[in-house]
């Protein structure tokens, strides 16, 4: 995970648990990178993913026992676009990017999955895809040759503006109804990420959980995402 202003993101790695967790630091080390970015452009996002995607590449390259590794990485980024803030929702893989207006959530990123692709075609319902046995296979990752590409939206940014970003260690665990009731019931963003996370654990969590919660102030001048928590992760049980 990543909450470091103009950037936040969840990295969920994969490909064994030490692997996954090496190829998720360095795409949270190489967008990292743009932690303090003014006037950050599309472009210039794009960029850093594709330097996260070769890190990866470079590194399993020489080490054969992290062959396969890779990362889900989602996240929004505040930016410019025609000299105005913006936001840029960008998603690779499973990992999920929420807009929360106070009272609902709207999944804004489309997961990259066997999972939705199921969905879509109508051959089983979101229901059956939380405990389908495929439900983790993801068809686009950070970690690829040739090279995922990124989806990205870009919306103008108000003050306000409230985005949960998770891992499906959290989607698996708790519906869009029940992480609504969790966003309005905290009193600040502060507490959100962290109920989230625990009610995930209470059902029972058997993945990495990871939630950002990012807010903008209510204020009007106020350019700058302020992330009023520190984000939550929780490792799955080492026999998990
Ligand atoms: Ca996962």
């Amino acid at each position: 995970m990543l909450a470091a202003s103009p950037i936040f993101l969840v990295a969920d790695g994969m490909g064994g648990h030490a692997a996954g967790e090496v190829a998720a630091g360095i795409a949270v080390a190489e967008l990292g990178k743009l932690a303090g970015t003014t006037d950050l452009g599309p472009d210039q996002l794009l960029d850093a993913i594709d330097a996260a995607n070769r890190a990866i590449l470079d590194w399993s390259a020489s080490r054969p026992d992290t062959a396969g590794m890779g990362t889900t990485l989602s996240g929004v980024a505040l930016g410019r676009v025609g000299g105005s803030p913006h936001w840029f929702v960008f998603n690779v893989g499973d990992s999920r990017v929420y807009r929360f207006d106070g009272a609902a959530l709207t999944q804004v990123t489309t997961d990259h999955s066997e999972m939705e692709e199921l969905i879509r075609a109508g051959a089983i319902t979101a229901e059956q895809a939380r405990h389908h046995p495929r439900r983790n296979v993801v068809t686009r990752s950070l970690g690829t040759d040739p090279a995922p590409i990124a989806d990205i939206w870009v919306l103008p940014a108000e003050p306000g503006d409230t985005f949960l970003i998770c891992s499906d260690g959290l989607t698996l665990e708790v519906d869009d109804v029940d992480m609504s009731a969790v966003l309005r019931a905290a009193r600040e963003p502060a507490d959100a990420a962290a109920a989230l996370v625990a009610r995930a654990i209470a059902a029972g969590a058997r993945d990495n959980v990871s939630a950002v919660v990012v807010s903008l102030p209510r204020v009007a001048e106020q350019t700058t995402a302020d992330v009023a928590t520190a984000p939550r992760h929780r490792l799955p049980d080492a026999d998990s």
